[in-house]
């Protein structure tokens, strides 16, 4: 085999591209050369790529405001012949950039793995068997089955094609889908117009095709482009974005405040020098450095957990808003219930039949009346089951003693029920050959397929309303065909449906020898209508948990569905969402259809079950909850659910069942399609986004306390209780041993009992200023107070500054204790339940023994050892400034209960 990345594959015909890549339409390749080939070609995946390189990373870490003013000082010590100060100061910006960009590194590579965990499979045809494969194990040669809602898998030659439409945004940026069918191009033809290639990477929107895998992995055309558009992943949220915003007012502030004490201290007639250095020290103390830093990686976590509990955040920014979600849509099908499919109802002319057993195993009898009842004695009931035999994508598949289908479950339980009967697949098909398929999509709620042999005939099945409005006639217990009663069959539907059954129809009409090609207008009329087939599918027990672990957060949860209405109902009342019986509170697609935009605000807030619903009208849920400032999750499985699924605030797409074009739209992937996973991802969401208030409760008053002591001393001329590089050496100490250790906290109880969160409340509300304000006078009294102290009973200045610094590295371990809950008291959350809490106080002590003994550190940091009762000290401020902000808390508490009313 020549070089295939050489080859115009789009000048060529079938036949000599199968030659070429020694491989065959029918059949596929064998297992031999896919292994052979899958040495040689590798895997078929795109070669990771990093989005900046680790140096540009890195050198990005200096580019903060706050490293400039410290450079700035640096030179200035330099030419003031400090030479351990600038050095110093310059050591402390390194390691702060180190730290950084090793925290950063950890962050994105969490990510970045997290994001690869989304396997991608595919269809194939090998050694004459159709198989559901990793993508990943795609060769040359390979043949693949393309159907609406795939993602292209590797770089495909067409052989045949049915309707087949893609959308090749991903490489050529036009989003509109265009039409790809078999056939001889131009040896010119340029890539975008090459109609008889499928390229990796582009998403099947409509219809089906068959295409031989001419290029895999890099070699693919995304292969070769993709470096243009590595991941450059973005590392931005709602509230990363409110936080820049506010860091940057908060620059300004601090500079105006900076430039305003060296003012003052000149007017005091103080040496210019020590002003600029207070001024440094000013804005050293007051930047909030570390925050950046702990987001990305408080968010990080969040993503790790949920990923541990099935739910894969697929955009950051969903991690934020799945904690402020205010109403939850879901699929039924599935994601509420649990997919495993069983008939158990067949009903022909007037006569029901029940069919026993369980799951997939096809063990199982047919009764009437309870009666034993053999089908080959009754045609139509035969003839019902040959249709959902025959009218079926799906594969009954045995392992050992279990039981599994590949495929759509409901299909899956359709083959189930005529093999019960003791129809074999394989006899009906080969007496029967398919020769075409027009395949099941939610918007027309039906399937076909056009059968050959001796009496060519067209299956299809579908929604009782579909079927129906496509039948006159019907064919009856003795064989004959007569007149349809639809009043009788909508009668059973009904009664099938009021059990939580869901109900398909079916139904047959002759075509003439020779039909080859079959249409949605060929069968618009004129069919026999067969019976109907009943399945259960019953709740997933964790749903029914969840739906009221919603409810109890202030979460509306929503069902949305395709299926009938009765049957949503039924489900409904199962898992708690309704609580009337009946079509009462279940609004159906065509109902919807006639309510105005306007009133679909109001009705959509108000109703819990929609049945029958089409994609476009989920769409216009979203957009009518949204109306409402509802921050909406959706679900959906289909490639018409994709703009449902983006306009959402939270797309939430099914990791089993939903087609690669619903995931490549969705936010979240639920790798378990299980209802109950949105909520535990609610859960986390708000845990993160309570981890994040946490730490910014913590390091804004802080650094203000921080701030004010610096100030206090200008304003008043006196010595400077902190120097700058002793503020450079607290600020960075406690932002990463303290600060960061708030992302560890597990979420407290009783997260999921408090009302959502409004997305549009502003980060620095009044509850903060006043902790600001507080914790700030308070680290300024205990530090200024005990300087002050130390310099009137005769201490050095080295001494009197390291007592101070330590009030800051103790005040602010306290109140580190303070904000591991904005309620509660660390002993109601369990005062180990963080460890890290204690470990990075019992670290930032040991630095600080460092700092206050080790000669070297008092010469660099200008510091002293200090004695017992200076420590006694400390800590009594410390433990002071705990008590009055869990006093704070508790009065807090008590405001906030007599005020809220629910
Ligand atoms: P949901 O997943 O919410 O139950 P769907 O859109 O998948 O809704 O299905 C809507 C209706 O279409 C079902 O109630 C059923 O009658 C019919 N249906 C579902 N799956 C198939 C299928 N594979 N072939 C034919 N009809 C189907
Ligand atoms: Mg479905």
């Amino acid at each position: 085999m020549s070089d295939p990345k050489q080859k115009h594959w789009h000048h060529l015909t079938g036949e000599q591209v199968l030659r070429l890549l020694a491989t065959n339409g029918q059949t596929g390749l064998d297992r031999v050369a896919v292994e052979e080939r899958q040495h040689q070609h590798g895997p078929n995946s795109l070669a990771r790529r990093v989005g900046d390189g680790p140096l540009l990373r890195f050198l990005l870490q200096f580019n903060q405001a706050l490293v400039y003013i410290l450079l700035i000082a640096v030179i200035i010590k330099l030419s003031l012949g400090a030479f351990v100060d600038a050095a110093v100061i310059f050591g402390v910006v390194l390691l702060n950039s180190i730290i950084g960009f090793v925290q950063e590194g950890k962050a994105l590579n969490a990510l970045e793995a997290l994001s690869r965990t989304l396997k991608m499979e595919t269809t194939v045809l090998r050694a004459g068997e159709k198989q559901r494969i990793d993508a990943a194990g795609l060769v040359p040669g390979d043949i693949v089955l393309l159907a609406s809602g795939d993602k292209v898998p590797a770089d495909l030659f067409l052989l045949r094609s049915r309707s087949l439409q893609i959308d090749e945004s991903a490489l050529t940026g036009e989003s509109v889908p265009v039409d790809k069918f078999p056939g001889i191009l131009e040896l010119e033809t340029p890539l975008a117009d090459r109609t008889n290639l499928a390229y990796s990477s582009t998403l099947v929107t409509y219809g089906t095709g068959v295409g031989v895998v001419v290029a895999t992995g890099d070699s693919t055309e995304i292969g070769r482009i993709s470096e243009l558009i590595a991941s450059a992943e973005v590392i931005a949220t709602p509230l990363t974005r409110k936080i820049a915003h506010f860091s940057r007012l908060l620059l300004y502030a601090i500079l105006g405040l900076a430039g305003l004490t060296f003012a003052v201290g000149l007017w005091h007639g103080q040496y210019w020098v020590d002003l600029f250095m207070a001024a440094v020290a000013l804005s050293v103390a007051m930047i909030p450095e570390g925050l950046p830093a702990v987001l990305t990686i408080t968010l990080a976590i969040g993503v790790a957990r949920m990923a541990k509990r099935n739910a894969i955040i697929r955009r950051l920014p969903a991690v934020e808003t799945l904690g402020s979600t205010t109403v939850v849509c879901s699929d039924k099908t599935g994601t509420i219930t649990r997919n495993e499919m069983t008939v158990q109802r067949l009903w022909v002319d007037g006569q029901s039949f029940e069919l026993s057993g369980i799951g997939y195993a096809p063990e199982g009898e047919l009764r009437l009346d309870g009666e034993r009842h053999s089908a080959a004695e009754h045609g139509v009931v035969r003839e019902l089951l040959r249709a959902g035999l025959l009218c079926n994508d799906a594969v009954l598949k045995r392992d050992g003693d279990a039981w599994r289908i590949e495929g759509d479950p409901t299909e899956g339980a359709l083959l189930v029920a005529a093999s019960k009967a003791g129809l074999d697949a394989r006899t009906e098909n080969a007496r029967a050959a398919r020769l075409e398929t027009i395949p099941f999509e939610s918007q027309h709620q039906y399937m076909v397929t056009l059968h050959g042999g001796d009496n060519p005939v067209v299956y299809l099945k579908g929604s009782v309303e579909k079927i129906l409005e496509r039948c006159t006639v019907m064919l009856g217990v003795d064989g004959s065909v007569g007149a349809l009663d639809a009043d009788e069959v909508l009668r059973q539907v009904n009664a099938m449906a009021g059990h939580g059954l869901r109900v398909l129809a079916f139904a047959r009409m002759a075509v003439a020898r020779g039909t080859t090609d079959i249409d949605h207008q060929d069968v618009c009329d004129g069919l026999t209508f067969l019976g109907l087939q009943g399945m259960i599918d019953p709740p997933r027990e964790e749903a029914i948990h969840a739906v009221r672990a919603c409810q109890e957060a202030g979460i509306k949860v929503k069902m949305i569905t395709g299926d009938h209405a009765a049957t949503a109902a039924a489900i409904a009342g199962q898992i708690g969402l309704l609580h009337t019986s009946g079509h009462a509170g279940v609004l159906t697609g065509r109902a919807l259809e006639e309510i105005p935009d306007a009133d679909l605000i109001d009705v959509a807030a108000h109703t819990a079950v929609f049945a029958r619903v089409t994609p476009e009208q989920k769409l216009r849920l979203v957009e009518a909850l949204q109306a409402r400032g509802e921050v909406v999750a959706m679900t959906g499985d289909g490639v018409n659910d994709a703009p449902a699924l983006r306009r959402a605030d939270i797309g939430v797409a099914m990791g089993i069942t939903g087609t690669d074009v619903s995931k490549e739209a969705a936010d979240m992937v639920l790798t378990d399609d299980n209802f109950a996973t949105i909520e535990a991802a609610v859960e986390e969401g708000r845990g993160v986004f309570d981890n994040l208030i946490k730490f910014i409760t913590w390091i804004l008053p802080t650094n203000a306390g921080q701030g004010l002591v610096i100030i206090a001393a200008v304003m008043a001329a006196q010595p400077l209780p902190v120097l700058p590089v002793q503020a450079l050496w607290i600020n960075m100490t406690t932002a990463v041993l303290l600060g960061l250790t708030l992302a560890f906290e597990p979420r407290e109880r009783d997260i999921m009992s408090r009302p959502p969160r409004l997305s549009a409340a502003p980060i620095l509300n009044g509850e903060l200023i006043k902790r600001i304000l507080l914790v700030g006078l308070l680290l300024l009294v205990g530090s200024f107070g005990l300087f002050e102290w130390a310099l009137y009973s005769g201490r050095s200045e080295q001494e009197a500054r390291t007592i101070a610094v330590n009030v800051f590295a103790v005040g602010q371990s306290f109140y580190l204790l303070n904000c591991r809950s904005l309620r509660y008291s660390m002993f109601r959350l369990g005062l180990f339940s963080n460890p890290w809490i204690w470990a990075g106080i019992g670290a930032m002590m040991a630095v600080q023994l460092l700092f206050t003994y080790i000669p070297l550190m008092n010469k660099l940091f200008h510091t002293a050892p200090i004695g017992w009762i200076d420590w006694g000290l400390i800590v009594a401020v410390g433990l002071a400034i705990y008590l009055v902000i869990e006093g704070e808390k508790a009065w807090r508490r008590r405001g906030a209960s007599s005020t809220v009313t629910h």
